[in-house]
């Protein structure tokens, strides 16, 4: 089953070897168990839901408690502290988009407010009902997961926009085709869900982002529908599909997407390098993107994240042996682990790998094999476990992620690391921060910052620590030029910082487009954009 408060399935858990404890003793200091409310106590607090008797709605207070909250560190924190204060008042499954449009109906009549929901993955809390306000209900669209038709032509494949990754996948795999949209979520991630939040696959060099393969679909929205036919381009007037995608639950709900598929690769394959240093592997995956050699991943841990991952998820023999043969090369204690992804026919993979391979070794990259990256590959969706294990340790972890212009790049990471490490010093704590470089462009790229720290005694101390660290590290994201999210969203966390980037005039536009698909303002509100004036510009 899937868990109620942490990530993944109860039945998966992820070991990691004893010396990980004192790796992580020795780097912000030793912790405890980390804090664990249970089930059946929270649910004796959810409140009496305030929605009527419908036959779409289930008033459970279990299923309630299971759509409150999505995987953000102040997720987590509301969830495992058992301080969470605010509930869904019902959760409807609608099967078909008659259903949606009853749900909506029923909206319209009681006043009562709707959450999209997908697979409930929002690192930034988009699925969170507001603690005032009117009745909510969490709209889950798990059962429209169907392939409605397939155009193997054309290859634009229609589906219902709940399909969560591993179904999507099983539907088109069947047929020969892929959509080749792989986040770390996956396994519960949901199509709809990953256009309302423009989501951005690991092998998003080589099939693109989301906004690449969406070509089309529906939209049913409180003022009407929205049809959005898959042309392959068009030129009459703005693309309304820019409006829906990233639209958060705030314009309707996407029932059905027609994506663009590929043929299965004949090909696919990963490979693990390392570099002496975080420069050389910046200057070695920066020529690859401007090359646009044709690879469908390359991540570039620093060397923070290189150690530490060697030492939390690493075999403690294999990685001596590992830093043996890489030390007779040159690489010491500043090195930096590449994993490159290489997708396509038997003859083209051959081509773009070794051309990879030449780039990386002039700039003092080492091939390690194709293990590594088979390994990578292995336990792609699996690493997220790896946040319960450290929850029970007494660790919290949280990610953010920007992207940027290769000139700003470097001194953003500095920045954006050095504010976390020093963020909670005042408060006595240290924190473990590292990087990779996840998604690349000929223009720039994405750094995906992972930070560790200890919990504290209470949700509210360890909530301070969070926010502390939070504000501090998206200031310095924008002061060097960076977008507020790559590919999370905005929600409720970044929407402090979506008018520095869209300004006063594009945040206005925003609301504007909200109230013409939902006049009265139920969809999900208080997400993307708060509900309230725009501010004042200083
Ligand atoms: C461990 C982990 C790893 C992650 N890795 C990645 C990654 O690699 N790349 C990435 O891009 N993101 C990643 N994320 C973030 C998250 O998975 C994405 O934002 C994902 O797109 C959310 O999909 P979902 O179906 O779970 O949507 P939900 O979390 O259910 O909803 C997200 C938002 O979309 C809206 N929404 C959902 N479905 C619909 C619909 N049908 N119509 C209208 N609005 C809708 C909701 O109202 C909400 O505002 C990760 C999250 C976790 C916890």
């Amino acid at each position: 089953m899937k868990k109620w408060n942490g990530w993944g399935s109860d039945e998966y858990e992820y070991p990691v070897p004893p010396a990980a404890r004192d790796f992580l003793a020795e780097a912000i200091g030793p912790s405890e168990q980390g804090p664990t409310a249970t089930f059946g106590d929270l649910v004796k607090g959810v409140p009496k839901s305030r929605l009527p008797d419908d036959a779409l709605i289930s008033r459970d207070p279990a299923e309630r408690l299971r759509h409150a909250r999505g995987h953000s560190l102040p997720d987590w924190i509301s969830l495992r502290y058992g301080s969470i204060d605010s509930f869904p008042d019902g959760v409807a499954r609608p099967a078909s988009e008659e259903e949606v449009e009853k749900i909506l109906g029923f909206a319209a009549a009681t006043g009562t407010h709707l959450i999209p929901y997908g697979g409930g993955t929002s690192v930034v809390g988009h699925i969170n009902p507001s603690r005032n306000g009117p009745p909510v209900l969490t709209v889950n669209l798990e059962r429209m997961r169907r392939m409605p038709e397939l155009d193997e032509s054309s290859r634009l494949a229609a589906f219902e926009a709940g399909v969560s990754g591993p179904h999507l996948e099983a539907q088109l795999r069947a047929r020969g085709f892929t959509l080749g949209h792989f986040p770390q979520s996956f396994e519960y991630s949901t199509l709809g869900g990953w256009i309302a939040t423009r989501s951005s696959g690991q092998q998003s060099l080589y099939y693109g982002r989301i906004e690449d393969l969406f070509a089309g679909g529906r939209m049913i929205a409180p003022a009407g529908r929205l049809e959005m036919p898959p042309f392959p381009a068009s030129a009459a007037g703005p693309d309304l599909r820019e409006a829906v995608l990233g639209s958060e639950g705030r314009l309707g709900i996407i029932t059905s997407a027609v994506v663009r598929v590929s043929p299965l690769p004949e090909s696919e394959r990963f490979y693990g390098l390392f570099f002496p240093d975080w420069s050389q592997g910046v200057a070695a995956v920066k020529e690859m993107a401007q090359e646009k050699l044709g690879l469908s991943m390359i991540r570039l841990s620093d060397s923070v994240e290189t150690t530490t991952s060697l030492n939390l998820i690493g075999n403690e023999r294999l990685v001596r042996l590992l830093n043996g043969l890489l030390r007779v090369r040159g690489i010491k204690d500043e090195k930096c682990q590449l994993f490159i992804g290489v997708t396509g026919s038997e003859a083209q993979a051959k081509r773009i790998r070794r051309r990879a391979l030449d780039i990386a070794r002039a700039h003092g990259g080492v091939h390690v094999g194709r293990k590594m990256g088979s390994e990578w590959r292995k336990s792609r969706f699996k690493t997220p476990y790896l946040r319960n294990t450290l929850w029970d340790f007494g660790y919290a972890v949280d990610t953010l992620e920007t992207a940027l212009s290769w000139t700003n790049l470097p001194a953003a990471a500095d920045a954006v690391l050095g504010t976390l490490r020093r963020g909670i010093d005042e408060r006595g704590e240290r924190v473990l921060a590292f990087a990779h470089i996840s998604h690349v462009y000929p223009t720039g790229a994405s750094i995906y910052v992972t930070y560790v720290f200890r919990l504290a005694r209470t949700a509210e101390e360890t909530l301070e620590r969070w926010k502390k660290l939070k504000e501090a590290a998206s200031q310095a994201i924008l002061n060097h030029g960076g977008t507020i999210s790559h590919q999370h969203g905005v929600g409720l966390d970044h929407e402090p910082w979506l008018e520095a980037e869209k300004g006063r005039l594009g945040r206005e536009a925003i609301a504007a487009l909200a109230r013409a698909f939902d006049p009265k303002g139920i969809m999900n509100p208080g997400k993307l954009i708060a509900d309230r004036l725009p501010r004042k510009r200083k």
